[in-house]
């Protein structure tokens, strides 16, 4: 065990990590440490190397407000760019010496005693900090479908976060299961690979337009010049994508009418009708992710692309079964069948006050208080907890939103001289009921079956509500929320 107490550790070196990491630096906070699981940052823009791998959010909001970069090549930028984007940020703010990379963690306790965290890693080694920080994003735990007899396929197999690029996949018969925001990038770039590829589609997901292209250099110019232009260029976009907030809550019809534009638009790029009936979804619009592709229909009009709508029956050492009975030979299987979300962190083991393990605490499902904190788990901060996702919005302004708590949160306990804050179990219970009653007569309750939702049906990964009222919450620790401990 390390001697040493850090004042903060940090779990994860993706955004919400280095962005902490960042802050706390600028804030004077110096005493901390990053535990990272790779050898290298970027979170899950390091780990999704799928090709096309790219984001659907435009790169000048899916960026720091505090560490703007004017050369975006691209309006979405692809997964090198942000990946190199989050290394020149590490490297700008001299992290590196604090990070401990190839760190995986196995459990975490907190020592009421010392009022302290002890992170146990996988080598042997604790680590203890007064404050932990849980960074960890919910998108790096694979969901492997449970098909019966996936196991057993004896030909190549992987998920879309963990792509073999040892393999190659021309003149394969491709075998693709799901059509979520990871697959329908992917699919048209091996699509001219495969010498067939099979799309297995449970659910039709509702595809859009994406306004991409590349940013001219005076623009860029005139960006670095003048940051004020900048500046604007990203707020349009974060108003352009705020009001959307409204079609999702309570004004739907706004909603219901881009569904007819989306339709038309289908009806008028795919011809063949068995093809189009396939693709047009059966859920209201925003009820799953939106996503944004200019190539993913045209791929699947491809004469080498078959969408397969029968559900899976099984898999045997070289096909694919359907319900129906048809058997599909393929030599490698693709799973694009997302991560577990809202059940991300219960792979964690966390013991908090009184040995209480935080999955038994959850065992009806996560629940925190402003997607941060959780009663009876002192100095414990989740950065994108429950509640935080986004359909709409860049997820980097929520993380700036709680990165602000959190350093007020420490900044308060500095003050008051108390070693811990431990949010009241009547104030979480009263927020998240709150958010109980603002997601009735959302969109994304409006009866698809999504991660939006937990085993129990709640909306447990999104913020219901516009993000600058987030943003407002979560910029003073309301000192009469928490339990200080002297
Ligand atoms: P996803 O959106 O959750 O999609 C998973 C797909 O797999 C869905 O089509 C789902 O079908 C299907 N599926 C899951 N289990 C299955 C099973 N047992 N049998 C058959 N099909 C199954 O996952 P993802 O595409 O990996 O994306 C995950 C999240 O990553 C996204 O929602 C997004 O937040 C993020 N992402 C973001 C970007 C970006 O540009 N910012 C890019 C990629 C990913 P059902 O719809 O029927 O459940």
């Amino acid at each position: 065990m390390e001697s040493h107490l850090y004042e903060v550790a940090i779990i994860g070196a993706g955004f919400s990590g280095i962005g902490l990491a960042i802050k706390l630096k600028n804030e004077g906070i110096c005493d901390f440490v990053i535990l990272e699981k790779a050898n290298e940052v970027g979170g899950t823009w390091r780990e999704n190397t799928y090709p096309g791998a790219a984001c659907d959010v435009k790169s000048h909001l899916y960026s720091f407000s505090f560490e703007p970069n004017s050369n975006w090549s691209r309006v979405f930028s692809q997964q090198k760019e942000i990946l190199d984007y989050l290394i020149a940020c590490t490297n700008r703010s001299d992290l590196r010496s604090q990070i401990r990379f190839g760190w995986v963690v196995q459990k975490m306790v907190f020592d009421e005693h010392r009022q302290c965290w002890c992170v146990h890693g996988a080598n042997g080694a604790i680590i203890e900090a007064r404050h932990l920080v849980l960074a960890t994003g919910p998108l790096h735990i694979p969901n492997w479908p449970g098909i019966k007899g996936l196991q057993q396929f004896g030909g190549e197999k992987f998920h879309s976060s963990q792509w073999n690029h040892d393999y190659s996949l021309n003149g394969k018969r491709i075998a693709v299961i799901g059509t979520g925001a990871s697959a329908i990038q992917f699919v048209p770039e091996i699509q001219p690979l495969a010498k067939q590829l099979f799309l297995f589609q449970r659910t039709a997901p509702w595809v859009i337009p994406k306004p991409d292209g590349m940013i001219s250099g005076w623009k860029k110019k005139l960006y670095e010049q003048i940051p004020l232009v900048r500046r604007v260029y990203r707020n349009s976009i974060y108003w352009m994508n705020e009001i959307q907030v409204l079609g999702f809550t309570s004004q739907r019809f706004w909603l219901r009418l881009a569904e007819k534009l989306v339709i038309n638009h289908l009806r008028r790029h795919i011809k063949d009708e068995a093809l189009l009936s396939k693709v047009t979804p059966k859920y209201a619009m925003g009820c799953k992710r939106i996503l944004l592709s200019n190539n993913y229909y045209p791929a699947l009009q491809q004469p080498n692309v078959e969408v397969v709508t029968n559900a899976i029956k099984e898999i045997t050492a070289h096909s694919i079964v359907t319900e129906d009975g048809t058997d599909i030979p393929v030599d490698v299987i693709i799973c694009g069948t997302g991560f577990h979300v809202t059940d991300s962190f219960q792979f964690a083991d966390i013991s908090g006050r009184g040995g209480r393990s935080l999955t038994d605490v959850w065992q009806n499902g996560a629940e925190a208080y402003l997607g941060t904190m959780v009663h009876g788990f002192p100095n414990l901060f989740f950065m994108i907890g429950p509640n935080t996702g986004l359909g709409h919005n860049s997820m980097v302004y929520m993380i700036e939103s709680q990165i602000a708590l959190i350093l007020d949160c420490i900044r308060k306990l500095r003050m008051k001289q108390s070693s811990t804050i431990e949010v009241r179990m009547e104030i979480q219970e009263a927020f998240n009921r709150d958010l109980d009653k603002k997601a009735v007569g959302t969109v994304w309750n409006s009866g698809c079956v999504s991660w939006y939702l937990n085993e129990h049906g709640r909306s447990a990964a999104i913020w219901p509500d516009f993000t600058f009222r987030y943003k407002k919450l979560t910029k003073n620790a309301n000192e009469s929320d928490y339990i200080w401990t002297a």
